[in-house]
C-alpha cells in the first residue's frame, strides 16, 4: 500500500484555491478533504461536517489543549484548525488528504510528526487587479470584507517562497492540470511506496527461477 500524503493548498484569498481542490476531489475522489474546524460562525447554506466543523471559543481551546489539532492558527479574530483524527485515519488507509490552509497551517503541518508526507503548493494570482476581480466575482463578501482580505493577501503571499511547489493560476484548466502532475510525481516518490521492496523482491525470485 501506499503511503498517504498530506496535500496542502495555500493561497490569498480568490487566487482560486477552493475551485482548485473542489476540482482535484472530482479528479480524484479517493483523496479525503480535511474540513477545518472554526469558531466563527456558519455563513448562509454552510453544512456542518461539509464546509466546517462549527465550534465556539470553549470547545476549540479545550480541542486544542487535547492535542486534537493537526495545526490551528488566529485569523480575523476566529480560530481556525484541522482535526487530527480524520487525517491520521485517511493516512493509515492509504489516502491522500487535502488541506486548505493558510501560511500559518502549512507551517504547523510540515512540522509535525506527519511533515515527511506532506506536499506544500502555493497558488499565486496573476496579477493584484485579476485577484480583487475574481473576489468581487464570486460575489460572496461585502466590500469590507473583500478589502480586508485584500489587505491580509500580501501577507500570505511573502510566504510563497516555503512552500515546495508554486503555480500561477492564470488558465484555470492549464493549473488543475499541473497540480494533477505534481501529485501524479509525489505519489510516485519511493518513500511514498514502501510495497515496492516486495516487489524487487519478486523480481528477483523470478531472475533466480530462470
Ligand atoms: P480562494 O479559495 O482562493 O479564495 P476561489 O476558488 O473561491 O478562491 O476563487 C475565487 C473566484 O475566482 C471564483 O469565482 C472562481 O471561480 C474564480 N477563479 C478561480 N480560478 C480562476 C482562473 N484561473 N481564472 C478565472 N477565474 C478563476
Amino acid at each position: 500500500m501506499r503511503r498517504g500524503l498530506l496535500i496542502i493548498l495555500s493561497s490569498p484569498s480568490g487566487a482560486g484555491k477552493s475551485t482548485l481542490a473542489r476540482r482535484l476531489m472530482q479528479w480524484d475522489p479517493t483523496m479525503r478533504f480535511s474540513v477545518s474546524a472554526t469558531t466563527r460562525t456558519p455563513r448562509p447554506g454552510e453544512v456542518e461536517g461539509q464546509d466546517y466543523y462549527f465550534l465556539d471559543k470553549e470547545a476549540f481551546r479545550a480541542s486544542v489543549e487535547a492535542g486534537e489539532m493537526l495545526e490551528h492558527a488566529e485569523v480575523f479574530g476566529n480560530f481556525y484548525g484541522s482535526p487530527r483524527k480524520p487525517v491520521e485515519q485517511a493516512l493509515e488507509a492509504g489516502r491522500d488528504v487535502l488541506f486548505d490552509v493558510d501560511w500559518q497551517g502549512a507551517q504547523q503541518i510540515r512540522n509535525s510528526a506527519l511533515g515527511r508526507d506532506s506536499l506544500s503548493i502555493f497558488i499565486l494570482p496573476p496579477s493584484i487587479p485579476e485577484l480583487e476581480r475574481r473576489l468581487r466575482f464570486r460575489a460572496q463578501d461585502s466590500d469590507e470584507t473583500i478589502h480586508r482580505r485584500m489587505e491580509k493577501s500580501r501577507d500570505e503571499i511573502s510566504h510563497w517562497a516555503e512552500y515546495d511547489y508554486v503555480l500561477v493560476n492564470e488558465d484555470l484548466h492549464e493549473t488543475e492540470e499541473r497540480l494533477q502532475h505534481i501529485i501524479t510525481a509525489q505519489r510516485l516518490r519511493r518513500q511514498q511506496q514502501p510495497a515496492l521492496t516486495d516487489h524487487v523482491r519478486l523480481l528477483n525470485r523470478e531472475f533466480d527461477a530462470r
